[in-house]
């Protein structure tokens, strides 16, 4: 049997560990978003009564584990919803795009990696350039920062 590994930005390590449930308390980490117990009822519980910006919640792994910078501008790109929207002030119908769009840019990424190693053509990736046109509503693509990382959001449909 093998095992290939590509870690392109070198964040990675390969190690064996006894238990991965051991290892994940070990760690830390928050829920896997594509895992059985990551419903709906789950994702509005780690919400509720949290403050701050939606976009810094994404890509805290110890609250939901394996979302990074891409794919938490993907997710909120295609729940049309603004990366620095506070949490307090989403509605219930916002809440459910987002959980939807978390679960479904993940398997659809995973799905068209494992052919390609690249992105599928109607991902927001591929427009991450200030200025350049959202494929999806033909607004203007803007840059900005949020929790340290660079961000990309339409400014037309992203509220
Ligand atoms: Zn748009």
């Amino acid at each position: 049997m093998h095992l290939a590994y590509e870690d392109a930005r070198l964040f990675g390590v390969v190690d064996i560990v006894r238990s991965p449930g051991d290892f994940i308390r070990e760690y830390g980490l928050g829920p896997d978003p594509l895992e059985p117990a990551f419903t709906l009822r789950a994702f509005r519980k780690i919400l509720h009564k949290r403050r701050g910006r939606i976009k810094a919640l994404l890509l805290s792994q110890d609250i939901i584990a394996g979302i990074g910078n891409l794919y938490a501008d993907e997710a909120l790109f295609r729940a049309a919803v603004d990366p620095r929207r506070t949490i307090d002030r989403m509605t219930d119908d916002e809440v459910r795009a987002l959980y939807n769009a978390i679960r479904n840019v993940l398997r659809e990424a995973i799905a068209f990696k494992s052919r390609d190693g690249d992105y599928p053509a109607r991902f927001l990736v591929q427009h991450r350039e200030e200025g350049d046109r959202c494929p999806r509503c033909g607004g203007t693509i803007r840059r900005t920062v949020v929790a340290t990382r660079t961000t990309y959001y339409c400014a037309k449909h992203q509220r």
